[in-house]
């Protein structure tokens, strides 16, 4: 039996290159305090909703939780850059006070290309930026 939602948040020291995680057993989220406190708030939260997608959705596919956590985060009217830039700067954090980050894998691009793509048709189907009507038609409609 998985948790349903998160129980429990524990700020710790160290979780060596992750700014957070969660145990979908139990519902306990573990935030790295220093990373978080050095983060502006939108993609804080922004990380936060992506540990509750795996909860919720009872998934280890990080595609996944970045859809649900999109789709929360989003629908709050939260800043679709900070959405990209949450992914950005922090996949791949080693040691933010020390300004350490390594490259990209190819899961993290595809990841960071996703969310892009998540935020341009937001962008046009639910706020009406036409700029991204073209770019739609093309690749989404036959
Ligand atoms: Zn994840």
């Amino acid at each position: 039996m998985n948790a349903k939602d998160i129980s429990k948040v524990k700020f710790v020291g160290s979780l060596g290159s992750s700014p957070a995680s969660v145990n979908r057993v139990n519902g306990v989220m573990l935030v790295n305090k220093n990373w978080f406190n050095s983060l502006p708030k939108e993609q804080r939260y922004f990380i936060l909703l992506h540990e509750k997608g795996h909860v919720v959705c009872n998934t280890s596919n990080e595609f996944k939780a970045d859809d649900w956590a999109f789709k929360e985060y989003a629908s709050q009217g939260y800043s679709l850059k900070d959405a990209i830039l949450a992914l950005v700067n922090n996949l791949k954090f080693i040691d933010r006070k020390r300004g350490k980050y390594s490259a990209l894998g190819k899961e993290q691009k595809n990841r960071v290309l996703m969310q892009i793509i998540r935020c341009k048709i937001y962008d046009y189907k639910i706020l009406g930026n036409e700029n991204y009507k073209d770019w739609y038609n093309k690749n989404f409609t036959n």
